[in-house]
């Protein structure tokens, strides 16, 4: 930028990372554009669908060691964001950081066993103060309803955020901050301009955060399909969120507001978008039951299909050239990494405008 005007900035995609970082760009006082294709109102992406846990141990398992690292980054981070957002909006986003249980069956406990060793194969003595082998008496202190289990683990550093709440907020603060919100435009990104069907448009900075929208411009981005299920019962009143292991699913409880729990989360290679199978449907909510027999007359009142945005080795995957920085591939890890990737992106669109200017 040649002259002192303030920066102009287009975020093509109004989903997870699209706002977040429309949320910071904006309060950093640089001119916003948010370019979304579908509704901001109820989002087509796969922010909507997710269940907001932040688990950077329980991935662990399954990931490789940066999505900790970051998800470790991330974890603190929304706790001063989430402080940050509800008293800009005066409204919760419940964010709670309160760990998460994990059971399996008496005949399956060799899967809580094989949890700690990985996990301490992973990350060393540094799991110590991380991890807690619950015994019967100190899982029921903690988790009362899951009164059939003997064991459990505790894994302290992790938390969760109620999505359902988080982008409406940042919704309306985009909307306070100015921020200039184009609803319905499906967009293309190139350095330094944003193309929709009604021409094209020069900004100082794009950045594309369209998710599985940006498939034609990220080499082996892919769709990794996701189900949930969402039910209602004042029966069960979990505490926080629950894993169960099983040696064929694993399933995770996430108690929300107005006695709701999602339940998830189905992981199927494939970019099928149709309805939940009665399959998954089935294997979700036998799971379920097995928590507590009493999810048994719980009302299903909510199922949800969408799919994570993955690249090949299943990592997120920033891309910075002149006038333009892509963020994807955030795949089952969107409010995991979020808020840590956010300030990578950040760090990256003030070096770029530092050198235009
Ligand atoms: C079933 C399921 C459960 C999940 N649970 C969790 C969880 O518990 N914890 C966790 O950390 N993660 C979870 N995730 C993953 C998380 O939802 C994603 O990683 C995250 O939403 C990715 O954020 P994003 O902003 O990159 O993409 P998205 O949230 O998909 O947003 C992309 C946005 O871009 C828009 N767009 C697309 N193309 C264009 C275009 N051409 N022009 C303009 N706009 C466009 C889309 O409409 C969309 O709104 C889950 C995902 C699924 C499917």
């Amino acid at each position: 930028m040649a002259d002192n005007r303030t920066a102009s900035i287009a975020i093509a995609g109004g989903g997870l990372m699209g706002r977040l970082l429309a949320w910071r760009l904006a309060q950093a006082g640089l001119e916003v554009s948010l370019f979304e294709a579908g509704d901001l109102t109820a989002p087509g992406g796969a922010c909507w669908t997710a269940a907001g846990m932040i688990s950077p141990l329980s991935e662990l398992v399954h990931s490789q060691r940066a999505i900790f690292d970051l998800g470790m980054e991330s974890l603190s981070l929304w706790a001063d964001w989430a402080e940050k957002l509800e008293a800009q909006s005066g409204r919760p986003v419940n964010f709670r950081n309160a760990g998460s249980v994990l059971v399996a069956h008496g005949k399956d406990r060799n899967e809580l066993q094989q949890f700690q060793r990985e996990l301490q194969a992973k990350l060393g003595d540094g799991i110590d103060g991380d991890l807690r082998r619950l015994d019967r008496t100190r899982l029921q202190q903690l988790e009362p309803a899951l009164e059939s289990f003997e064991q459990g683990l505790f894994l302290s550093r992790e938390g969760d955020i109620d999505n359902r709440r988080l982008l409406p907020v940042l919704l309306d603060l985009l909307r306070r901050q100015g921020v200039r919100l184009h609803e319905h435009t499906e967009v293309e990104c190139e350095s330094c301009a944003i193309s929709d069907r009604r021409g094209r448009q020069p900004f100082d900075c794009v950045i594309d955060c369209r998710g599985l929208g940006a498939r034609h411009s990220i080499d082996g981005l892919r769709g990794v399909r996701g189900e949930v299920l969402v039910v209602e019962t004042g029966e069960v009143q979990l505490q926080r969120p629950v894993r169960l292991l099983h040696p064929r699913y694993q399933l995770y409880a996430v108690p929300r507001s107005g006695g709701r729990t999602v339940i998830g989360a189905t992981e199927i290679e494939s970019e099928d978008l149709s309805p939940i199978s009665v399959r998954s449907t089935m294997e979700l909510s036998s799971a379920l039951y097995a928590l507590h027999p009493a999810f048994a007359e719980a009302r299903i009142v909510e199922t949800r299909v969408n799919c994570r945005p993955a690249t090949m080795d299943n990592l997120p995957h920033i891309h910075s050239e002149p006038g333009l920085v892509r963020v994807n591939g955030l795949y089952r890890h969107g409010y995991l990494l979020a808020p840590a990737l956010a300030v990578r992106v950040e760090k990256l669109v003030s070096e770029q405008l530092n050198q235009v200017a």
